[in-house]
């Protein structure tokens, strides 16, 4: 689906974090945030999720106005950095989290659980307990959940943070791989220049609440805007 923000402003108070962003994240892409920490970048996410308000300016999910609509009826599914997965859940009790709380039939939960484990390819993990998995089988398990629905839009603020060097290159292609397969539009959030080239279709670079250049990118790499954006870059993967 479709995404869009218009006129997006957020303030803490007096502390003006975003200013007038206007963003469009095209069905079906993924696109990446990215930019230096304190950007404003989990700032976006977390309005478009709708854990925060907007200070002003409008969200659009396709031609539907959801400004005001609660975070939970935007169905959007979200991955951050801890997975936050319910330790005394076993994996397949977590994945069907959000389907319960829905009153979805059981059949149609057992169901929906296996087709999304098979996807993330956790199938032999159901019966687990999350001490129990690997750090990139935790963040499988944590997709799986944030997929389950079929949500709207996909957010992922800085999901490989925390995996070591050789998890995070496996958990790249894995994600993209997703991401592909299911046609989700997505949102990734991250520091990182060559997390964000490798994995997205667009790049929207950020600085101080702004986006500075939307750009694909190769041509981000061959025509940044500004010397931030240059300098942000830096060499080629
Ligand atoms: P990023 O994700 O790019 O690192 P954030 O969006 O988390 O940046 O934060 C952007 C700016 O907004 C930072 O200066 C941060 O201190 C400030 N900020 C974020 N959340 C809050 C909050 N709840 N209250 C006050 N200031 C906040
Ligand atoms: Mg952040």
């Amino acid at each position: 689906m479709r995404i869009l923000l218009e006129h997006f402003s957020k303030s803490f108070g007096a502390v003006k974090v975003i200013e007038d962003m206007t963003l469009e994240i095209k069905d079906g892409e993924m696109l990446a945030l990215l930019g230096p920490s304190g950007c404003g970048k989990s700032t976006t996410l977390f309005a478009i999720c709708g854990i925060h308000r907007v200070t002003s300016g409008r969200i659009l999910f396709g031609d539907r106005d959801v400004t005001n609509v609660p975070s939970q009826e935007r169905n959007v599914g979200v991955v951050f950095q801890s997975y936050a997965l319910y330790p005394h859940m076993t994996v397949a009790d977590n994945i069907a989290f959000p389907l319960r709380i829905r009153k979805m039939p059981e059949a149609e939960v057992k169901r929906q659980v296996e087709e999304i484990a098979g996807l993330v390819h956790i199938e032999g993990l159901l019966g687990r307990r999350p001490a129990e998995l690997s750090g990139g089988q935790q963040q499988r398990v944590a997709l799986a959940r944030a997929l389950v629905r079929r949500p709207n839009v996909l957010l992922l603020d800085e999901p490989l943070a925390n995996l070591d060097a050789k998890l995070r290159l496996e958990m790249r292609s894995e994600i993209r791989r997703i991401q592909l397969e299911t046609g989700i539009t997505a949102i990734l959030v991250t520091h990182d220049q060559v997390e964000a080239m490798s994995m997205c279709d667009r790049i929207a670079i950020m600085n101080a609440g702004e986006i500075i250049q939307i750009a694909t990118p190769q041509e981000m790499y061959r025509n940044p805007r500004t010397a931030f954006v240059a300098g942000f870059l830096g060499n080629p993967p």
